[in-house]
């Protein structure tokens, strides 16, 4: 749907960014050719498929996992990094949208995810700068007082004691960070290099027998004699189950659940090493930060001190020319003491967002379970979301329909016509984080 195929790929085909130059990018899986049966094909190599695929491959289950490009090429290796507590939405809207009840199983499924992130890269030893905390931070003044409020009733109602409120003349203390009027800091919250993340999810699939395919694009899928047959260029793969996780890469290929997401690309960059000095100064506690910015702003520091900032998204079939500069300005705006650091990688990708911003799971039909649209909290949500798959293809249906039972709705003019209307909504609240509110 848009250029990233025609922006720079290093030798092993992922994009250029400094995750890719910061890993041992490994050799490709072989491509597909031919006629495989198996228990479960899964579609999409990103955090969604891989972990859907390594939970039923753990329970004796023949896998073959399809890739159009390589593992962790998507957005999974090349996000932010954040693995946040809860849910995209905050709990008090929830509460009313779904009730208490559903509201608070929502919650725990939220902690549950960033405990498997972090179960996975302690089973399978991934080496992803696993670090933890978040400050997230008032933009406006507005903001602040409805941070304390959340956080005062994530203390009483849900007895989350992780999290704290940050007072606006406390800010300091942790960061240079310009521009906020308060905050809450999670104690619980992790963070992570998501490309190893995702290569060391591809590794653990490999070591639990998943057959993983790469430069393997399924083009299309049908039913036959109560199995399901997905073509590819050179061959194809029967199941009695198909996962689709292709999230905002996957265009044309179901559409049934296509119209329930809109793909949207955001931008991050990556600075030279800073001094240790300046490090602390920007972060004193490694944690990862953020903002309550509509078009949010993220960013944390890596294990060699570098800025990885992620802010401003577009709506277009484009990612903008010059990425270095089109992120730069939203960094100074918050650190104006990096104005002479050196930025030297820029690179975006695509994700795909839902019209609630909850995620989008369920069945397409009786065979074939899909999860997508994380909406900005994929790292956590996605790694759960094919785990609870995996659950569900099992037997186990419990987590799967709750997140199955959340209300989805198509983007309005479905997949022709959705661009106009997100573009116009988007734009619009864009204005409004640069406008006092
Ligand atoms: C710039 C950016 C920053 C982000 N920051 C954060 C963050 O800090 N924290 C957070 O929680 N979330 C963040 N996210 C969101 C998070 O990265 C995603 O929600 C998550 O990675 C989704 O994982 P996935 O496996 O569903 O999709 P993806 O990782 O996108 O994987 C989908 C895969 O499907 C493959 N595919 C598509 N079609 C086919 C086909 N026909 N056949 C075979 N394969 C196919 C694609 O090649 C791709 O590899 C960010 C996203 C972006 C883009």
């Amino acid at each position: 749907m848009n250029d990233q195929k025609n922006i720079t790929t290093s030798g092993a085909d992922y994009p250029d960014s400094w995750y890719a130059a910061s890993v041992a990018l490994p050799d490709a899986a072989p491509s597909l050719s031919g006629a495989l049966d198996v228990d479960v094909c899964v579609i999409g190599a990103g955090y969604t498929g891989l972990s859907s695929a390594i939970h039923l491959a753990r329970q004796g289950k023949k896998v073959a996992l399809l890739e159009a490009e390589r593992a962790g090429w998507g957005a999974s290796g090349r996000n932010g990094g954040h693995v946040g507590t809860g849910q995209r939405v905050d709990q008090e809207v929830l509460e009313k949208q779904l009730g208490m009840e559903t509201a608070k199983q929502l919650w725990q499924l939220g902690l549950d995810a960033v405990q498997l992130v972090s179960n996975l890269i302690s089973d399978y030893k991934i080496d992803c700068e696993l670090g933890s905390g978040n400050l997230h931070f008032a933009a406006k003044p507005s903001h602040s007082s409805e941070i304390e409020e959340e956080v005062a009733h994530l203390n009483a109602v849900y007895g989350y004691d992780q999290i704290s409120f940050v007072a606006k003349k406390d800010i300091g203390h942790y960061t240079s960070a310009q521009g906020f009027y308060g905050g809450s800091y999670d104690r619980g919250a992790k963070h992570l290099h998501p490309l190893k993340y995702a290569l060391g999810l591809r590794a653990a699939a490999f070591s639990e027998g998943v057959q993983l395919f790469e430069k393997t694009p399924a083009l299309n899928y049908k039913t036959t004699n109560n199995r399901i047959v997905a073509t590819t260029p050179s061959g194809s793969i029967t199941a009695d189950r198909v996962v689709m996780a292709c999230n905002g890469y996957l265009e044309k290929l179901c559409p049934t659940i296509a119209p329930n997401i809109m793909p949207i690309n955001n931008f991050i960059v990556a600075s030279e090493p800073l001094s240790d000095e300046l490090a602390d100064q920007v972060n004193r506690y490694r944690t990862s930060l953020s903002d309550t910015l509509f078009v949010i702003n993220y960013w944390k520091l890596s294990n060699d001190n570098r800025m990885i900032f992620g802010g401003g998204e577009n709506y277009s079939r484009r990612f903008p020319s010059d990425i270095i500069n089109f992120v730069r300005p939203k960094l100074l705006k918050i650190h104006p003491d990096l104005a002479n650091t050196r930025l030297e990688y820029g690179w975006g990708g695509t994700l795909a967002i839902t019209l609630n911003r909850m995620p989008d799971i369920g069945v397409v039909k009786e065979r074939v379970f899909y999860a997508q649209g994380f909406s900005g909290h994929g790292v956590p949500t996605a790694t759960m979301a094919g785990k609870l798959i995996a659950d569900a293809i099992l037997g186990d249906c419990g987590n799967f329909d709750v997140m199955r039972g959340l209300p989805t709705r198509a983007f309005p003019g479905g997949t022709l016509l959705r661009w106009p209307g997100l573009v116009a909504g988007m734009l619009f609240y864009s204005l409004r984080d640069r406008l006092g509110r």
